[in-house]
């Protein structure tokens, strides 16, 4: 069977890491039919926006991407291409398993986490007001008729938004997950003690949820302890469901902990789309250069794999690149014990070496 793809190469090191993993995908004999799209800055000079509606709607066609990463201009320019993305798909679960492969250097052993982030509002509900606007003005003199808070004339304000809604849904995606998957534990993280409102919505939402999951142990932790535990003992975590924000560092934190950022692997999920993307950005500095690690998309390609139904092709792709890293001679710089080590290989001598791999099987 082919598989329609849609296919976003991204910009930075995005191109790299994404003709490596096209050809990997395609090493495993997975018959594809790739729709390519472009976002972001490219597509602002091309089409006048970031997210052309033609890129939409090859993606709600096809109803899985494959996405590299884009650059967001910072301060200024278009809003994070990437966040308006999830949103207008409303792709609401990022799924982002972290495990210690054998042969990286990391001090944390059996480390196998998977984040699920409720990916559509939170502080990232994209809803500003800027300082010295009369919207914020507005917003000011209505905080204190109803609260008497008089804050500061010259603030900007950020909204932090949790719906009910949003809550239970990514609460039940996490404990589905963890059903489907043969996990154990989900654990809700929040701040609860102090956002009562709307982190204690959060709580309460996957509270209920965990009532209809008796096979899965639920447990909760403010994000503030769970950043000390999970450098102290991260094998106590399972599955760990979060409200957008704290999702988006706590990911880093996790990728840190097996081995950085280039092992790292991802996907954004809705109802009936999907997109896999890696957790990184586009690194600028480092594009053109042949050096950027491929294997977290390459590992967000055998996500795509399995949820396709191409479960065995998934393993194989999964068990070579393994094999790569447990070798750690064909890998990229930040593989190594030390980065400046002259005999790390470039983004495309990784996809050789996986080739190699998935076709001696
Ligand atoms: P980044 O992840 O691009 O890079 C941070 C550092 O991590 C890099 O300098 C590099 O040292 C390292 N790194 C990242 N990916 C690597 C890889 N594959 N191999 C080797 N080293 C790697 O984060 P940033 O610098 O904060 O963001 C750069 C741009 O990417 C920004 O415009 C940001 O908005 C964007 N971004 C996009 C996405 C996405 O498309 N989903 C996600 C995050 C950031």
């Amino acid at each position: 069977m082919q598989h329609r793809v849609t296919f976003i190469p991204g910009d930075g090191i995005g191109p790299e890491v994404a003709k490596a993993t096209q050809r990997v995908l395609e090493a495993t004999g997975v018959r594809f039919q790739w729709d390519d799209v472009i976002i972001g800055s490219q597509a602002q000079d091309l089409f006048g926006t970031p997210l052309p509606e033609s890129t939409l709607e090859s993606i709600k066609r096809n109803k899985v991407a494959l996405k590299a990463p884009v650059t967001t201009p910072i301060g200024s320019g278009f809003r994070s291409v990437n966040v308006a993305l999830r949103q207008t798909l409303d792709l609401y679960a990022c799924l982002r398993p972290y495990k210690v492969y054998p042969g990286v250097h990391t001090p944390f052993k059996d480390v196998d986490i998977v984040v699920v982030r409720e990916n559509t509002e939170d502080l990232y509900s994209g809803i500003e007001f800027a300082k010295d606007t009369p919207e914020a003005a507005e917003l000011l003199d209505f905080v204190f008729n109803t609260t008497g808070e008089k804050l500061k004339n010259d603030s900007a304000l950020s909204l932090k938004v949790i719906s009910q809604t949003a809550s239970r849904r990514i609460a039940t995606f996490a404990f589905e997950y963890a059903r489907q998957n043969n996990r154990r534990k989900v654990t809700a993280v929040h701040k609860a003690n102090i956002l009562k409102f709307s982190d204690g919505l959060f709580l309460d939402t996957a509270r209920q949820a965990a009532g209809g999951y008796p096979d899965i142990e639920f447990t909760d932790i403010v994000v503030d302890a769970l950043c000390m535990q999970l450098v102290r003992r991260p094998q106590q975590f399972d599955v760990l469901v979060l409200p957008n924000f704290y999702g988006d560092f706590i990911s880093d934190l996790c990728a840190g902990l097996v081995g950085g950022l280039g092992l790292a692997p991802g996907a954004n999920i809705g109802d009936d789309i999907a997109v896999f993307e890696p957790t990184h950005g586009s690194a600028p500095k480092y594009a053109g250069k042949n050096k950027a690690n491929p294997i977290a998309m390459m590992l967000s390609g055998v996500m795509m794999l399995r949820y396709l139904g191409e479960k065995d092709r998934a393993d194989k792709l999964e068990k070579a690149i393994a094999e790569v890293i447990a070798e750690g001679k064909d890998v990229t710089y930040d593989l190594k014990p030390d980065p400046a080590d002259s005999t790390a290989v470039g983004t495309s001598q990784v996809a050789d070496a996986v080739i190699e791999k998935v076709k001696r099987g």
